[in-house]
């Protein structure tokens, strides 16, 4: 049975909202908790909803990563053209979807597919150059990916230790939270552990954090020497990598970092126990533009204006 609150976990992405907004954290996490329930409240059911919008660079990414794990556990056969065909075929759908399914959607939004910009129309997907612009970067992505260096490691026989495992909700814990990890590739060469992350969009100042989360995970879950980790960012847009190695300390202060930020999330909770959240209003609405722009929940959120994107602030 699903509990009435959600379990207790803790994400980068997650510490990332509540530090944006608070109020949108409120609505990704606490109010649309049971929301895929008909018997939810609407604006519960709504906020699940919401949760599940996907932007088109997004929905592209995920398609890729899926595509690199096939590939990997496959053949590891260079065929960029049925590639290109099938992720076009995917897109075609997900474009007829959000278009032309929304009631579908509405009713189960975890198995149709609703881009932000359709359901804000912000963008018409028809008329631009939607589908050459896909074509192009997909063609640039999966050509830096048969040549990159890890694809050069795997071609020579190493070992795997774990590929993508999205769907087994991969993680570890820190106190009693649940830190969710979903390692992209990791594997043995030379009695070194190498943990890839394969990067769609450009690079970021998270890319260390995450890379060392990884570790960690390696770490708790395979108790692998924490100074025989090599870690790597594949950037697939730009065709480079980055290699990273870390000190075991440097590493586990990764973990003292997560618990400070567990204590920060447990102040906006009534019950730290049952992870029962204080009402809405206790979490601020931080608006502005650069905030509200792109939020999936503008459509609910009293707080929002559409004057927060036209102005400078
Ligand atoms: S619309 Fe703006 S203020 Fe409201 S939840 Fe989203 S980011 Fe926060």
């Amino acid at each position: 049975m699903i509990s009435k609150y959600p379990e207790k976990s803790w994400s980068f992405s997650k510490y990332k909202t509540l530090m944006k907004c608070p109020r949108a954290y409120y609505y990704s996490k606490f109010l649309m908790w049971g929301g895929w329930e008909r018997t939810a409240s609407e604006r519960s059911r709504k906020a699940y909803r919401l949760t599940k919008l996907t932007t088109i660079e997004q929905f592209l990414g995920a398609l890729i990563h899926k595509y690199i794990a096939n590939n990997i556990t496959a053949l590891k056969i260079k065929d960029i053209k049925s590639a290109i065909n099938y992720i076009g075929k995917e897109f075609n759908k997900a474009v007829y979807s959000s278009y032309k399914l929304r009631k579908e959607w509405e009713l189960d939004p975890k198995n149709y597919t609703m881009f932000y910009s359709v359901y804000y129309k912000n963008r018409n997907l028809f008329e631009d150059k939607l589908g050459k612009e896909i074509k192009e970067k997909t063609n640039v992505l999966l050509n830096n990916y048969f040549n990159s260096n890890t694809l050069k490691d795997l071609q020579n026989g190493i070992k795997i230790i774990e590929i993508d495992k999205e769907k087994n909700y991969p993680s570890f814990f820190i106190r009693d939270y649940k830190i969710y990890s979903i390692v992209d590739l990791m594997y043995e060469k030379n009695n070194e552990i190498y943990i890839i992350d394969w990067k769609t969009g450009k690079k970021s100042s998270d890319d260390e954090f995450q890379l060392k989360l990884y570790a960690l995970y390696a770490y708790k879950n395979y108790n692998i020497d924490l100074n025989k980790i090599t870690l790597i960012n594949e950037y697939l847009y730009e065709g480079t990598f980055e290699k990273r190695k870390y000190g075991k300390n440097e590493l586990l202060e990764v973990e003292k970092f997560i618990e400070e930020k567990i204590t920060v999330m447990e102040e906006y909770l009534d019950d730290k126990e049952k992870n029962i959240p204080k009402s809405e209003a206790f979490f601020p609405a931080k608006t502005s533009k650069y905030n509200c722009k792109w939020c999936n929940f503008k459509e609910i959120c009293p707080e929002y204006s559409e004057s927060f994107i036209n102005t400078n602030i």
